[in-house]
C-alpha cells in the first residue's frame, strides 16, 4: 500500500532537499516525547512519520526525551516510553535528553546576553502577560529592558547560582514588543525552579523553556527536518530567529495535523486524570487509546502502522473516525487469529441419542483465511455441551437459522442436531436444551444429504475450561467528549467495560499465549490479558466481528 502511494508533503520536501544537496543529502529526524505520561495512539502516529521518513530515506530518526519540566517527569515514563516504541517495530539511533544539553543551552543564553538579545526581568507572570499588548496593539516595555549587558550576565548567574526564590526573576529574549506574532514579543527563555530532576538531580534550579530547548537541541543533534504538529507554526518564528542569532546548525521545523479520533481524549494530561481518578484501572487499560492499553486490548504493532499509513499526513486539522482503527485490527487479525470456541452465556445442550459417557476427538483447522492455517487442534466431543443461550428460542421467528422446537444447525466441526424439547426452572428461563444428533453428518464425511442453513459454535460440559472475558465499548458515550465546555469526564460511558465471570472455552485454550490473536468464533477477537495467571484465565475482547466502518464508507 505504502508504495503505491503519492507522495506526503514531507516527503516532497525531503525529496528536493536531497535533489539540491542539502546536507549532503542526509536525513535526520527525531521523535521528542516529554516523559511525563505514557504514548497514546497519536505519538503513535508521530513515530511512524518521523521514523517512516527517516528509513525511506535511509536516514536516522533520535529519540530525545523532552526533559525541560522537572515537576511532571519520571523515569516510569521513560522506560514505558522506550518499550511502546520498540513495539511498535522502530529502533532509534541516539537515545537522547535535553536535559544532557543543559550547559549548552546555558551557553546559549550568555551568548545571547552578550548580544543584546537577552534579558533578565524582575517581573511577576502578570506583570509580563499585561506588557505584551495584544495582536492588534504592541507590548510596552518592563522597567528590566534596558539593563546592561554586565547587570544581566551576573542576574543570570546568580539565577543560576540559586540566589533567588521561584518566579523571582525570568529570562527573556529581546526582539520586538510590536510583533503581530506574540510569540515575538520577547519570549520567556529561562525560569526558576527549585525541584529536582530525574536525571540531573539538584544540580540545577533554572530551566529552559520549550522555546529555547527544542529548536536548540535540533541543532546539537543536526536534525534536518523537526517534524511537529500545526500548533507550533506560530513557534517558527522563534525557532529560526534563535538559530540565527546563535548561528547554530540550521534544522528546520515543518509542521502537520495532530491526530485527533473520535470517542478518545488524545492528551496525557487528560490520560493522566483518568489514571489518577480511577476512572481506568491504569495507563494500560484496554480502553485507553494509549499503546500499552491498545496492547493490552490485542492490538498488533502492524495494526497500528496501518492505521497510521492509511491516515496519511495532513496540514489541516481533522478527525478520525475510531471505526478506521477497529477496521484495520480486524483486517489483520481475520488473517492472523486462531480460530476457536468459547461460549460467553450458556445453557446445556444434551444429545439425548448419544451416548452417555462416549466422547470423540474432533478437528478444527487454526485459520482458513491463511496458506498454512489449516493445521489446527484437537477439539474434544460428548453429549453434553455448553451453547450460547441466544443460540435457542422458545417461539423462534422464520429466519432464526438457530435452533428451536424441530429447528435443525450444524454443530461447528461436528453433527447436524435437531431440537426435540428444553426444559424451564422456576423462573421460566430455559436451562436446557434437548436435541437428537444425526450420527452419519460429521462434518467433512456428511452423507446424510441434510441441508441446514446454520452454524453454531459450542464447548463440551466435560472438558470444558472456565475463563473471565472482558468486553469492552467505547471510553467516551459522545463522538467529542472535549466538546462539553473541558467537562469530558461528565461523558464517560458507564457500560465501558463488561464482565463475563464464567465462560466456557474449549480446553486448547487454555495454552493461549500472551500477545497473540483469537477469533471466538462467531464472538469476536479476543487475547489473553496481562492479569490472566494458569490457575484464572482472563481473556480481552479486542474487536467484535461486524465491521460497521467499511459498511459505512461503502454507504457513504
Ligand atoms: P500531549 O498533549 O498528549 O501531552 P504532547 O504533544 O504534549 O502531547 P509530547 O510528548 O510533547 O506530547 O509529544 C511528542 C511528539 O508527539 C511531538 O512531536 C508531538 O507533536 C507528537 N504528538 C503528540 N500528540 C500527537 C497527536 N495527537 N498526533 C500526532 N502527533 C502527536
Ligand atoms: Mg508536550
Amino acid at each position: 500500500m505504502s508504495e503505491e502511494r503519492s507522495l506526503n508533503f514531507l516527503e516532497e520536501i525531503i525529496e528536493e532537499d536531497i535533489k539540491l544537496g542539502k546536507h549532503d543529502g542526509r536525513v535526520l529526524t527525531r521523535f521528542p516525547p516529554e516523559p511525563n505520561g505514557y504514548l497514546h495512539i497519536g505519538h503513535a502516529k508521530s513515530i511512524c512519520l518521523n521514523f517512516g521518513l527517516g528509513k525511506k530515506y535511509h536516514g536516522k530518526t533520535n529519540l530525545r526525551f523532552d526533559d525541560t519540566n522537572p515537576v511532571t517527569e519520571e523515569v516510569e515514563y521513560v522506560e514505558s516510553i522506550k518499550n511502546d516504541i520498540r513495539w511498535l517495530g522502530f529502533q532509534w539511533d541516539k537515545e537522547l535528553y535535553t536535559s544532557d544539553y543543559f550547559e549548552t543551552l546555558y551557553g546559549y543564553a550568555v551568548t545571547l546576553i552578550k548580544k543584546g538579545f537577552a534579558y533578565v526581568d524582575d517581573s511577576t507572570a502578570d506583570e509580563i502577560a499585561a506588557s505584551k499588548g495584544t495582536p492588534t496593539e504592541p507590548g510596552t516595555p518592563t522597567p528590566y529592558r534596558s539593563r546592561t549587558v554586565e547587570e544581566n550576565l551576573a542576574l543570570f548567574e546568580d539565577m543560576r547560582a540559586g540566589k533567588y526564590p521561584d518566579g523571582a526573576k525570568v529570562l527573556r529574549a529581546k526582539i520586538d514588543l510590536a510583533n503581530p506574532n506574540m510569540h515575538m514579543r520577547d519570549p520567556l527563555l529561562y525560569r526558576i525552579k527549585h525541584t529536582h530532576h530525574h536525571r540531573t538531580g539538584d544540580k540545577w534550579c533554572i530551566y529552559p523553556m520549550y522555546d529555547f530547548a527544542h529548536g536548540q537541541s535540533d541543532s546539537i543533534e543536526q536534525i534536518t527536518h523537526s517534524v511537529c504538529t500545526l500548533e507550533f507554526i506560530p513557534h517558527r518564528e522563534l525557532y529560526n530567529w534563535l538559530i540565527a542569532q546563535l548561528e547554530i546548525f540550521p534544522s528546520k521545523q515543518y509542521e502537520f495535523a495532530r491526530l485527533n479520533m473520535t470517542y478518545t481524549v488524545m492528551s496525557k494530561r487528560r490520560l493522566l486524570q483518568l489514571v489518577n481518578e480511577k476512572h481506568v484501572e491504569g495507563w494500560d487499560d484496554p480502553r485507553m487509546p494509549t499503546i500499552s492499553g491498545l496492547r493490552r486490548r490485542g492490538y498488533t504493532p502492524a495494526s497500528i502502522r496501518n492505521f497510521c499509513d492509511r491516515i496519511g499526513v495532513a496540514k489541516r486539522e481533522n478527525v478520525i473516525d475510531v471505526g478506521l482503527l477497529e477496521f484495520c485490527i480486524r483486517e489483520d487479525l481475520n488473517k492472523t487469529a486462531w480460530r476457536r470456541m468459547a461460549v460467553l452465556d450458556p445453557i446445556k445442550l444434551v444429545i439425548t441419542n448419544y451416548p452417555e459417557g462416549q466422547e470423540e476427538v474432533l478437528h478444527g483447522e487454526n485459520n482458513p483465511e491463511v496458506e498454512g492455517g489449516e493445521g489446527g487442534r484437537d477439539i474434544p466431543f460428548s453429549r453434553e455441551l455448553w451453547i450460547e443461550r441466544e443460540d435457542f428460542m422458545e417461539n423462534a421467528p422464520k429466519k432464526f437459522f438457530r435452533l428451536g422446537p424441530g429447528l435443525s444447525v450444524r454443530l461447528k466441526h461436528a453433527y447436524i442436531v435437531t431440537c426435540e424439547d428444553f426444559v424451564k426452572d422456576a423462573d421460566g428461563n430455559v436451562t436446557e436444551v434437548h436435541c437428537s444428533y444425526v450420527a452419519n453428518s460429521k462434518s467433512g464425511e456428511d452423507t446424510s444429504g441434510m441441508k441446514v442453513k446454520g452454524t453454531i459454535h459450542w464447548v463440551s460440559v466435560g472438558h470444558a475450561k472456565t475463563a473471565t472475558v472482558r468486553i469492552y465499548d467505547r471510553l467516551f458515550s459522545v463522538e467529542n467528549p472535549m466538546a462539553t465546555d473541558g467537562d469530558f469526564k461528565s461523558t464517560l460511558n458507564p457500560d465501558s467495560l463488561q464482565i463475563i465471570e464464567k465462560a466456557y472455552i474449549e480446553p486448547d485454550l487454555a495454552g493461549a499465549e500472551l500477545g497473540k490473536g483469537y477469533q471466538f468464533i462467531r464472538k469476536g477477537y479476543f487475547t489473553l490479558d496481562t492479569t490472566s495467571g494458569a490457575d484464572h484465565l482472563v481473556f480481552n475482547q479486542t474487536v467484535g466481528l461486524r465491521d460497521t466502518w467499511a459498511k459505512e464508507v461503502k454507504k457513504g
